[in-house]
């Protein structure tokens, strides 16, 4: 690859997660010249967040929770920002009664009035479960594990709000995400690492994209630079639908409308999120101060109410999407100076951890790619 005076060896569409952690590895491992271009006015892509007017730290693209499995990951991000442990607690508002999800031993316990042990659970599940055949939507999921009545007071109002359809339409990997306890173990993830950023997100990204080979550009869509500043090579992590001007239609992607609240005084509710599986407009409430630790006389919320249209935020997994997915694929790979990263150009319903962990690999790719190019 080589230089131009002016212009760059990667273009990068979104400062997210994928084109943050692209922009840092190949600046700082290999030493090129990155241009980082957004469109909105900030960097970190939804993960971005910031001081409300009241002064609490909020995410405005609602609740971001970090957790992952991965030793590497976690290794990787440590590199920009010390941690704040943290593990997030979630309640559903069911029946009058605020009662732990995912669904655990004390769900069940406080919701029918019974006095089970762990081993009794168990049973009750085998003898309320419905027998599927072959577990493939995520109605399938939830009602081959706890039955018909737990899932209809906590999994199909929720789903049917967010998603704007039945549970039996989708996918089973999206209800799939929430595992079922028979212990009284109320953590809303399992995973080794469970941590906030300690001066938050952005601070993060500011760490990573601090780097003399990288330029960062905002409130630019790519669009308006593309055909002026040169590039060589450009990774691309915005909706894969639009790069290709919707030639094979619309992928729907899933929406929500943020109603950010502050109350004067010291708490809103007694955990992180609470979940309104079938009352409201909204699917839950999250209060910040929980998520960060933060003092603060006062305390600001987000209501979630789910769109159909608005900025993209959730792929929709199910079987006639990934046929349109398939065809944008399938093209993206034809193109050898462009590669798709991230959740919403390679639409997958991808947590944090799983888009640093995919772009990590992308960028084993292209270094050895470069460093083929070197040798020649
Ligand atoms: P994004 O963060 O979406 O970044 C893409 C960027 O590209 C955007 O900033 C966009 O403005 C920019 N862009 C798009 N088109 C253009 C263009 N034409 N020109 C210029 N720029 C463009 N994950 C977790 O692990 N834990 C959580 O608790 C969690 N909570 C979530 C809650 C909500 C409500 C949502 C929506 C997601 C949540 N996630 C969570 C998922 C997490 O947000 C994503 O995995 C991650 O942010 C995806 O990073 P990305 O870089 O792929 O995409
Ligand atoms: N879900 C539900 N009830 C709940 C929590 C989750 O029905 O109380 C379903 C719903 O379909 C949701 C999916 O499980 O979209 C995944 O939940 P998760 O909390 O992982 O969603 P995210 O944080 O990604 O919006």
């Amino acid at each position: 690859m080589t230089n131009t005076a002016y212009g760059f060896d990667y273009l990068i569409v979104g400062a997210g997660f994928a084109g943050s952690v692209l922009a840092e590895r190949l600046a700082s491992q290999l030493g090129l010249r990155v241009l980082i271009v957004d469109k909105r006015p900030h960097i970190g892509g939804n993960a971005y967040d910031k001081y409300d007017d009241a002064g609490i730290l909020i995410h405005p693209y609602g609740p971001h929770i970090f957790h992952t499995n991965s030793a590497q990951v976690f290794d990787y991000l440590s590199q920009f920002t010390k941690w704040r442990p943290y593990q997030h607690r979630v309640l559903a508002s069911v029946d009058g009664q605020l009662l732990p999800i995912p669904i655990n031993l004390d769900t069940v316990n406080k919701l029918y009035g019974l006095n089970l042990t762990s081993f009794q659970v168990e049973e009750f599940f085998a003898s309320v479960a419905e027998k599927v055949e072959q577990v493939r939507t995520s109605e399938d999921v939830v009602v081959s594990k706890v039955g018909r009545d737990l899932y209809n007071k906590f999994f199909r109002g929720y789903t049917r709000k967010q998603w704007g359809m039945d549970p039996s339409e989708l996918d089973a990997s999206v209800t799939a995400r929430v595992p079922t306890r028979t212990n009284r173990d109320d953590r809303y993830f399992a995973d080794t690492y469970q941590a906030m950023p300690l001066h938050g997100y952005t601070r993060m990204f500011e760490n990573m994209l601090d780097h003399p080979n990288i330029k960062v550009m905002l409130n630019t869509d790519y669009r308006e630079i593309v055909d002026v500043i040169p590039w060589t090579h450009m990774i691309y992590t915005g909706p894969v639908d639009a790069y290709f001007d919707f030639k094979y239609g619309k992928l729907p992607y899933r929406s929500l409308h943020f109603e950010h609240q502050t109350f004067m005084q010291d708490e809103f509710q007694p955990v992180g999120t609470v979940n309104y599986p079938n009352d409201y407009g909204y699917t839950r409430i999250s209060e910040f101060k929980h998520i960060t630790g933060q003092k603060h006389d006062a305390t600001s919320v987000v209501y979630e109410y789910p769109r159909a249209e608005g900025d993209p935020y959730y792929p929709v997994p199910k079987p006639e999407t990934q046929e349109i997915y398939k065809l944008y694929e399938a093209e993206a790979k034809q193109l050898d100076n462009v590669t798709f990263v991230g959740r919403l150009a390679t639409y997958r319903y991808y947590n944090m951890d799983q888009v640093v962990a995919q772009a990590l690999t992308v960028f084993g790719k292209l270094r050895a790619k470069h460093e083929g190019l070197l040798q020649e």
